[in-house]
């Protein structure tokens, strides 16, 4: 679903304990990418509500209704960061979750920090793991679908192997079927 207008400016906000920087990051990358107007709002809690006791994992839709509650105003968009492990009930994680056409999204950054496969931490490598998954996301909200093309940023990732070898950047067609 192609939005009916891009919205006059994306709002993000971290729930819980995000990686410095992390909103920062995100804002400018959607901001050159898409063009938008991008401001970061105060923290939220982190989303326990959303917790599924049985997966000790969170449900990411339920995060975007609580957040299409909390900053309802329709040409607002609005996208959490979390650091808290995201999912679905037919997937075992997600690493962000958007509704299509916007006005919500939101992305994980439990399992962008390379600490959670036994490896060092690499901050410039979590930061530009977190521009991807945003842009991502936003991709999803301006109306994009899934791309075959390994590089273009709505490649889809369903693990950090593909999301590591995408760029920050639409495709040529991506990129064409943003306003057409
Ligand atoms: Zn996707
Ligand atoms: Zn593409």
């Amino acid at each position: 679903m192609r939005p009916q207008e891009p919205p006059s400016k994306l709002h993000i906000v971290s729930l819980g304990d995000t990686p410095e920087d992390a909103e920062e990051r995100a804002c400018s990358a959607v901001q050159s990418c898409f063009g938008m107007n991008c401001e970061i709002l105060s923290p939220e809690p982190s989303p326990e509500f959303a917790l599924d006791v049985s997966r000790d994992q969170y449900n990411s839709l339920e995060i975007l209704d609580w957040l299409e509650n909390r900053f309802p105003k329709p040409d607002q968009w609005i996208l959490g960061i979390t650091n808290v492990d995201l999912a679905i009930p037919v997937l075992t994680f997600v690493f962000g979750e958007a509704r299509l056409g916007g006005p919500s999204a939101v992305i994980s950054t439990f399992r962008l920090h390379e600490e959670f496969y036994g490896r060092s931490a690499d901050t410039l490598v979590l930061l530009s793991r977190i521009e991807k998954e945003a842009i991502h996301e936003v991709g999803h909200m301006m109306g994009l679908t899934h791309c075959l093309d390994r590089n273009c940023v709505m490649y889809p990732s369903n693990s950090l192997s593909q999301t590591d070898v995408k760029s920050t950047k639409l495709c040529p067609e991506c990129r064409s079927n943003l306003y057409s």
